[in-house]
C-alpha cells in the first residue's frame, strides 16, 4: 500500500473512503518546506545550524470525509504539528519554531462553489489527484511566520536579564546600551559611522 500520505487519489475517492490518515514524516520528506528551512539557516554560521534538523518529525492526522449529506462536498479536517529549525529575526541564534495546523477545507473544483460553509476554508483542487501529503507541506508553509522569533523571550539572546520587558504593563522595552550609544555619539562624532 505504501504511505497514504504520498499516493495520489481524487478529492472524492479519499472522501468516499472516509479516509483517515496519520503523519508522521521527516521534514525532509516535505522537499518544499525543507528548501524554505534550509534557506532561512544559510544565515547561521555553519556551526550554528541545528544538526538533523531534517530528521524532525511533523506529525498529525488527517481525516477525509463529506461536509454534506448528499456527499457532493469532498472534506479534509485534521492537525498537523511540527517543529522546524528557524533562526530569531531578533537575536540572530538558532531555535525550534512550533508550527501548528488545524484544517478544515472543503476540496473543490475550481468551478465548483459551496454556500453556508462558512466555516470550512475552500481548497481549489485543480488536477484531478490529490496527494495529502502536498496539502500538509502547503498548510505548513502558509503558517510560518512572516518573521521568526523566540516566542518565550527568555530564551532570545536579544533580551538579556533585566531587560526583558514586563508584558502585563506593556513597558517599553529597555535598551541601556543603545541609549548610551545615542548618548555618545551625540556628544562625538563616531569614526565608523
Ligand atoms: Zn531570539
Amino acid at each position: 500500500m505504501g504511505n497514504p500520505l504520498q499516493q495520489s487519489q481524487t478529492a472524492a475517492e479519499l472522501a468516499s473512503a472516509g479516509q483517515v490518515i496519520e503523519i508522521a514524516s521527516k521534514i525532509s520528506s516535505f522537499d518544499g518546506l525543507a528548501e524554505i528551512v534550509e534557506a532561512d539557516l544559510a544565515a547561521l554560521e555553519a556551526e550554528k545550524v541545528p544538526v538533523e534538523w531534517r530528521e524532525s518529525l511533523v506529525r498529525g492526522e488527517l481525516t477525509f470525509g463529506f461536509a454534506d449529506p448528499e456527499r457532493h462536498l469532498p472534506m479534509l479536517t485534521g492537525g498537523a504539528k511540527a517543529r522546524v529549525a528557524a533562526v530569531c529575526q531578533r537575536c540572530l541564534e538558532p531555535f525550534q519554531l512550533k508550527l501548528s495546523v488545524e484544517p478544515k477545507l472543503l476540496l473543490l473544483g475550481s468551478e465548483e462553489v459551496a454556500e453556508d460553509y462558512d466555516e470550512f476554508e475552500v481548497w481549489e483542487v485543480d488536477e484531478q489527484m490529490i496527494r495529502p501529503q502536498d496539502i500538509v507541506e502547503e498548510l505548513l508553509i502558509m503558517a510560518l511566520p512572516f518573521s521568526a522569533m523566540h516566542d518565550n523571550m527568555a530564551d532570545c539572546r536579544a533580551f538579556s536579564a533585566g531587560n526583558i520587558p514586563d508584558e502585563e504593563s506593556g513597558e517599553e522595552l529597555v535598551r541601556p546600551f543603545a541609549a548610551l550609544r545615542t548618548q555618545m555619539t551625540q556628544n562625538e562624532m563616531d569614526p565608523d559611522e
